[in-house]
């Protein structure tokens, strides 16, 4: 589906459930082996791009600059990318993945709060911010394996009391996406908390490690 395609020539094909880059396949694109062996909690995922060349290059500089001008525009492509999908549209909220307390890798914050907000702005759909909350300390995830970043996070986090979620559909934001750990850990404490199907959407899909 072509919402579901990202921006570069080299990421023309995704898998639908977790935006992971596939070779170009004639119809309806299936999920990907990964997927269909161990299925995600969200339900369908979204990607900008790859997480090489000039995206990666733009998400590094929107994390480390005290200017906001660029993640402002990559929030600006992320929006255009969610209006441009009509399942996307008409999710109830948007969700932030939340950064491990005290973390501010970013002036104003986590860049996943910058996305968010200008996603909601865009969509003109609330945002929920503070929905969740980690119940333990937790590990930085780029510094894991996949295997350990699916055990630092297991049960990690939970909804907080602040909104009534049950049977609401929510977009999860984040930067990106590798090995779908932070985004399933989220998934998993939304759906625990009632609400009924979670899609994520970012901007950049991570092959490997990144
Ligand atoms: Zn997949």
């Amino acid at each position: 589906m072509e919402c579901r395609q990202a921006l570069s020539e080299r990421y023309e094909a995704a898998c639908p459930r977790c935006a992971m880059p596939l070779v170009e396949i004639a119809g309806q694109p299936l999920a990907c082996q990964e997927c269909q062996r161990w299925p995600h909690r969200f339900a369908f995922a979204l990607a900008v791009g790859r997480y090489d060349g000039l995206l990666r290059s733009l998400v590094l500089q929107a994390k480390s600059q005290s200017d906001d001008a660029v993640a402002l525009a990559l929030g600006n492509e992320l929006a255009g990318r969610v209006n441009g999908c009509a399942e996307l549209r008409d999710f109830d909220a948007v969700v932030a993945v939340p950064t491990p307390g005290g973390r501010r890798i970013w002036r104003r914050g986590h860049l996943a709060d910058t996305l968010a907000e200008t996603v909601a702005r865009r969509l003109g759909v609330p945002q929920m911010t503070g929905a969740l909350r980690f119940r333990r300390r937790v590990k930085i995830q780029s510094t894991l394996t996949p295997a350990q970043r699916r055990r630092n996070l297991r049960s990690a986090l939970s909804a907080t009391a602040t909104y009534d979620m049950r049977g609401s559909r929510l977009l999860v934001i984040d930067d990106v996406l590798t090995t779908g750990a932070t985004a399933d850990e989220t998934a998993r404490a939304l759906l625990a908390a009632g609400a009924s199907e979670i899609g994520v959407a970012v901007l950049a899909r991570g092959v490997g490690l990144d």
